[in-house]
């Protein structure tokens, strides 16, 4: 069975211990599995209490982050390269410490909006930092996603295509693919093809809508998505994201371009999108069972 996750900022959009207290207790209390943590800046994280909270939660923990202009280990600058491996290092730390097992995101690039595309040198070095890291990682049992996102916010890996070439080109059994709805929206020919072209290369996985906003609610094929990941047989974590100028912080405000309210109240979109997502799993999973029931 999937874990159900949920990415912070639908409560809070910073970790000072109330916010940390709040966005912890609201997620168990709404039955997932595991709450999603931005950690941008890792120095900022209390580690003691944030990992007491979960432990009393009993909530499995994610952390996710973009590296920024000075630690692009994409960028072909020996001073950001070293800056970024240190800035991933100390986020497999964090996670060591608060007894998180996923790192995800943009760990491969800088976050934002890039003027050129990547070059074939800034691909291969960025390989080699995260195949090192990993390696770091892999001895706290920490599995690191490549989250695929649109050319607004990365101009490296857009595509599943282009994270699986790379997950072949870093080469360790903890880097995986991290695959997200809003994006494959945007960016790939079909997002079911590229579910299952991802397969057992798919470690993570974020749900949302085309407009951030209510699961159900925008453009985005979401039954189609759920049966994909059931009939690909994907069993990792399933973690719900969603933005709104209501609660998010900075600097994910600008960076990624939230500048409406697609929902006010947390605790009826959270509930929601347990209820949606319940309800997508089990129609899938039935689907399946009645399709090879009927077919043979
Ligand atoms: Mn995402």
């Amino acid at each position: 069975m999937n874990k159900l996750g949920l990415h912070a900022n639908v409560w809070v959009g910073g970790w000072s211990d109330a916010e940390a207290r709040l966005a912890i207790s609201r997620t168990a209390e709404m039955g997932f599995d595991l709450i999603e943590m931005p950690a941008l800046d890792p120095s900022r994280f209390d580690v003691a209490f944030t990992r007491r909270l979960l432990d009393d939660a009993g909530l499995d923990s994610v952390l996710s982050l973009g590296l920024d202009a000075d630690t692009d280990i994409s960028s072909g600058d020996a001073d950001r390269i070293a800056a970024g491996e240190a800035r991933l290092l100390d986020v497999v730390s964090v996670a060591r410490d608060i007894g998180a097992h996923h790192i995800s995101g943009i760990l491969y690039s800088a976050f934002h909006k890039y003027m050129v595309p990547p070059t074939d040198r800034g691909i291969r070095e960025s390989a080699e930092v995260i195949a090192r890291v990993a390696d770091k990682a892999a001895a706290s049992g920490i599995t690191m996603g490549m989250e695929v996102v649109n050319r607004y916010e990365s101009n490296m890996l857009n595509t599943h295509a282009q994270a699986i070439e790379f997950c072949r080109m870093v080469d360790r059994p903890n880097v995986k693919v991290h695959l997200d709805v809003y994006h494959m929206n945007i960016e790939e020919a079909d997002s079911v093809v590229a579910i299952e072209r991802t397969g057992d290369m798919l470690g993570y996985f974020h749900t949302g809508e085309s407009h951030r906003g209510y699961l159900g609610t925008g453009s985005i094929d979401l039954p189609a998505i759920f049966k994909a990941l059931v009939r690909t047989g994907y069993s990792g974590a399933i973690t719900f994201e969603s933005f709104s100028s209501r609660v998010v912080g900075d600097p994910l405000t600008g960076i990624l371009g939230i500048w409406r309210n697609t929902w006010d109240d947390s605790d009826d979109l959270v509930r929601h999108a347990m209820q949606y997502t319940q309800s997508q799993l089990k129609a899938a999973r039935e689907s399946l069972r009645t399709a090879k029931l009927l077919n043979g």
